[in-house]
């Protein structure tokens, strides 16, 4: 029996993560179930896994939860202090599904307790890349990529050496609005940069597709895991999302990583990991898909991608910056406060205001540090923000 916890059982990722571990059922003892505010869902999963605890984040649902579960033997908690104490619990394999920087504080906790992190929180490794890969190699803990582009990277790599690999492509769909004319991009709404043509997610980073931030954060993502330097990696428009990445080689091939988009393979690959094992996702039919399409990655009708660069060049705390002020950016778009298009420019004036503060070009040391940048820049992109209504 594997010990198995799930920070952000609620989210797309993580119910995804309980579908899988629910087809087996003797093989997995779950420990620690976290969510937001879903306290139905998570109780609902709670009850149905046996887990130990179940946890959310917000108050608000506390009392939901405490009487969905009073009674079952099953402990309850609430707060971030309260997923990180979770996150802490002894256990084998802990998915880190939680969206955004307030992901980062609980991976940290499970990775001190030396066990494999499984990892689609890519704020993490935005925010705080080298703490995080440093806290996992000082406690012999292990992370493995749940990203559908790093799982592929990662699979294209097994029994290849590092030296000679000269180039990363991950793919990007375009999200929702690859062949919009650019001038309609300012008045995309948010309803129309939710809906992604191939993949089923949450909402930010549904929408971070589309404005391709997401595919900014992956840039720095593979960077900060594969320890390949900037100019090696590389983002490429493939409209079909089948090919999620390919990694070219000294001796001129490229190796791909085809698939259907369904999360389950990358969450599936890295629960069975070192082995392979049977995952219920679709088989493609190569013959039926016909063609499959690239073309470059425009940096006009995305300005994500050029700041990405920016920030893998500038290294230091500038990745905590940019996370930070896409986070804020993000939330006022969703809100209606800000357009699609004010997005790239909020964050890109808070890394000009940032990046001229001191001690932000040395790599964060500790956790604190990370959240004293994540804080300061959410108060720069919010003074960015309010210019603009
Ligand atoms: P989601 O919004 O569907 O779920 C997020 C989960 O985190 C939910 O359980 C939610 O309740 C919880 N949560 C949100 N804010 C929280 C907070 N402040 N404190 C504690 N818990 C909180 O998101 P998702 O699409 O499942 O994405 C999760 C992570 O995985 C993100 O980092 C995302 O970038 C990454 N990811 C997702 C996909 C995908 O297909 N959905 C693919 C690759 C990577
Ligand atoms: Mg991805």
């Amino acid at each position: 029996m594997r010990r198995i916890t799930i920070l952000g059982a609620t989210g797309s990722i993580g119910q995804s993560t309980i579908d899988l571990i629910k087809r087996r059922p003797d093989d997995f003892d779950v420990v620690a179930l976290t969510g937001g505010c879903n306290a139905k869902q998570l109780a609902a999963d709670a009850l149905a896994l046996r887990a130990e605890i179940a946890v959310v984040d917000s108050a608000d649902c506390y009392g939901e939860l405490q009487d969905l579960l009073s009674g079952t033997g099953i402990e309850v908690a609430c707060g971030a202090q309260a997923i990180a104490d979770a996150a802490r619990r002894p256990a084998d394999w802990i998915m880190s599904a939680i969206v955004g920087a307030a992901g980062l504080p609980p991976g940290m906790a499970a990775l001190e307790q030396g066990s494999t992190l499984a990892l689609a929180n890519k704020e993490s490794l935005v925010t705080a890349g080298p703490l995080l890969m440093a806290t996992a190699a000082r406690y012999g803990a292990r992370i493995l990529p749940v990203d559908s582009e790093h799982s592929a990277v990662f699979q294209a790599l097994v029994g290849e050496p590092m030296d000679a690999v000269e180039r990363v492509i991950i793919t990007a769909s375009g999200g929702a609005f690859r062949d919009w004319p650019l001038e309609q991009l300012k008045s995309a709404t948010v309803a129309q940069a939710s809906a992604h043509p191939n993949w089923d997610m949450g909402q930010r980073i549904t929408i971070d597709s589309a404005s391709m931030f997401n595919k900014a954060l992956e840039l720095i993502e593979t960077k900060e895991y594969f320890g390949i330097s900037s100019d090696k990696i590389e983002a490429i428009v493939h409209p079909e999302s089948l090919v999620h990445a390919l990694v070219g080689f000294n001796d001129g091939a490229l190796m791909a990583h085809v698939g259907p988009p369904d999360m389950r393979h990358a969450i599936g690959y890295a629960l069975n990991w070192p082995d392979r094992s049977h995952l219920p996702v679709a088989r493609l039919d190569l013959a039926a898909i016909g063609a499959l399409t690239f073309r470059a990655a425009d940096e006009v009708r995305w300005p994500a991608l050029r700041m990405a660069r920016e920030v893998m060049a500038a290294g230091g705390k500038m990745g905590a910056v940019f996370n930070a002020a896409k986070e804020r950016a993000l939330d006022a778009f969703i809100a209606g406060r800000v357009g699609f298009m004010d997005m790239p420019a909020v964050v890109a004036e808070t890394l000009a205001k940032m990046s001229a503060q001191s001690g932000l070009q040395n790599a964060p040391i500790s956790l604190e540090e990370v959240m004293e940048t994540d804080r300061l820049s959410r108060i720069c992109a919010d003074a960015a923000l309010a210019k603009l209504g």
